[in-house]
């Protein structure tokens, strides 16, 4: 996932709860990617301005949050939250041979909207 189609993404999903409660602009919005995204924050920062520049959405205050993975390690069976940058050995025995539990992908957690 890119920073680009995530903004895009989460535009989309805002602007149809948006339409659903007869919003007449978007203020705030609190969005959630999962760490395994890899993506920068600011660079999503940034891609969210350009596409909600004319729209509905234009200038809301973006919330970004990112949110931890689970991962497995295959040698132990340990279980732990994983941060950004997958490169993180096993805590447990520093095996490398993970399994994640796979992320949330982005959720759009929130919205302030005008009616
Ligand atoms: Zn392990």
């Amino acid at each position: 996932m890119h920073e680009m189609s995530i903004a895009i993404a989460a535009l989309e999903i805002m602007e149809q709860a948006a339409l659903k409660h007869s919003a007449r602009r978007i203020l705030a919005v609190w969005i959630e990617v999962d760490a395994s995204a890899c993506v920068e924050p600011e660079a999503i920062a940034a891609c969210f301005e350009v596409v909600c520049a004319g729209g509905i959405a234009q200038g809301c205050a973006l919330h970004l949050e990112q949110s931890p993975i689970r991962a497995r390690c295959l040698d132990c069976g340990h279980e732990f939250d994983l941060g950004p940058g997958l490169e993180l050995p096993c805590p447990l025995c520093a095996g490398r041979g993970l399994r994640l539990e796979g992320g949330r992908g982005m959720v759009v957690n929130r919205m302030e909207i005008e009616e």
